[in-house]
């Protein structure tokens, strides 16, 4: 069967600091590495917070609402397995937590993509070790 990922895909690095989040999305499940120390979520995950350096850091659910910070429709792309006939939304979400994380906007026309756009986090099987996340209008 032909789907979008029949051509190598590249595959996440420094995976040991983000197996979790890998693990999570499995499942459908958007998690973020929160401080245990100043309560701060951020992403990427990193082995310190990036808002006050401690290295006791947990895992936390998010909503996987927010919305759109920024965005680019990519029409040529630098890999061949994101190419789509129409290009696709390489964006920056805002979730409601705070954190901001790249993704692609789905299930809309390109067009019909702007700033402060709510979206909602959807999760896409890619293989059996990784399902990514995107984001589709709320
Ligand atoms: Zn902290």
């Amino acid at each position: 069967m032909s789907s979008a990922y029949d051509k190598p895909l590249p595959m996440p690095f420094h995976e040991e600091l983000s197996r979790p989040f890998w693990e999570a999305t499995k499942r459908h499940e958007l998690i973020m590495p929160v401080c245990n120390d100043c309560a701060q979520i951020f992403f990427y995950p990193r082995e310190a917070c990036p808002n006050c350096t401690s290295m006791d850091l947990s895992w936390k659910g998010v909503s996987g609402k927010g919305k759109i910070y920024t965005y680019t429709r990519v029409r040529q792309t630098v890999h061949p397995s994101f190419q789509s006939e129409h290009g696709h939304i390489y964006a920056i979400i805002e979730l409601d937590e705070g954190p901001k994380i790249p993704s692609n906007i789905v299930g809309c026309e390109p067009e019909d993509v702007y700033v402060d756009m709510e979206v909602t986090a959807i999760f896409e099987h890619v293989s059996d070790n990784y399902t990514l996340t995107k984001f589709k209008p709320a």
